[in-house]
């Protein structure tokens, strides 16, 4: 269980990006967080992976605290939490295989991390997880040939070999034509239901927030405005999230 409580996060500058946010979110939920662009999506998410420090509060993941943790024993945490971005972060000149593989280079003696050399148990993982996103046919594709769709799958699958408890993504079909993202949706969907992986989603796509997410958190200015089912969302409630515009920036 991810578990916030009363967790704020001052940026270095002064400004509050998250102000006494109060959250719990159970093992294999679908949540879609959504909100207007500088509402505090990503640094709500980015909270959880200590990609960004807290300032307030207290936040932990199955009953540790994400603040105390260090060196070995935060890398390990790490290791339990896929994270999903916009803009894939895929090594492009290479094959869609190597790519997934990259999954085990942290747990890795030094020279076959250099070197590329995989066990067959590990190819075999990797080709297992590219199968479960549809995209096994690829493995020996450079990942730059791909569509958007299908690098984003690489990416998933990247982090299915890491054999995550949670996937963080970071408004993963923004980049995506209508279609394709809701293919790219239809597999976080698999994931979350098929392997119970609790799975975050920040998403400007409201639409696809209600349509794949079992619970929306709506955010304003840092504050949560709305948590709850999101057959439950109606257009009050959209417009207690969306209404007035873009948000102050605090950069
Ligand atoms: P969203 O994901 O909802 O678009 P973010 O979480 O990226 O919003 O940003 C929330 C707010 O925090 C924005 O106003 C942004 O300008 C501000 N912010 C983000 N990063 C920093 C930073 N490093 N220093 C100061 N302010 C920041």
């Amino acid at each position: 269980m991810i578990k916030f409580e009363n967790v704020t996060k001052q940026y270095p500058n002064g400004f509050v990006g998250l102000k006494n946010i109060n959250l719990e979110i159970e093992q294999g939920e679908f949540v879609a967080i959504i909100g207007l662009s500088g509402a505090g999506k990503s640094t709500l998410i980015r909270t959880i992976n200590r990609m960004h420090d807290i300032t307030g509060g207290k936040l932990t993941v199955d009953g540790e605290d994400v603040m105390s943790m260090q060196g070995k024993q935060l890398r390990r945490f790490r290791r339990k939490i896929g994270m999903i971005f916009q803009s894939f972060n895929l090594i492009t000149r290479t094959t869609v295989l190597k790519n997934v593989l990259t999954a085990f280079v942290p747990d890795l003696p030094f020279w076959r991390a250099f070197f590329g050399i995989y066990t067959k148990q590990e190819k075999l993982k990797a080709m297992e997880c590219l199968d479960k996103v549809g995209i096994l046919d690829k493995s020996f594709v450079r990942a730059d040939q791909l569509s958007g769709g299908q690098q984003q799958r690489v990416a998933l699958a990247r982090t299915l070999a890491q054999n995550p408890q949670i996937i963080l993504a970071d408004e993963p079909v923004a980049a995506l034509d209508p279609i394709t993202a809701k293919q790219v949706m239809d597999d976080f969907r698999h994931i979350n239901k098929d392997m119970n992986i609790s799975v975050l989603i920040n998403i400007h796509h409201v639409d696809l927030a209600l349509q794949y997410a079992d619970r929306v958190i709506g955010i304003r200015a840092g504050e949560i405005v709305y948590d709850g089912p999101s057959a439950d969302v109606n257009d009050e409630i959209l417009a207690k999230i969306y209404k007035g515009g873009a948000q102050e920036g605090g950069i």
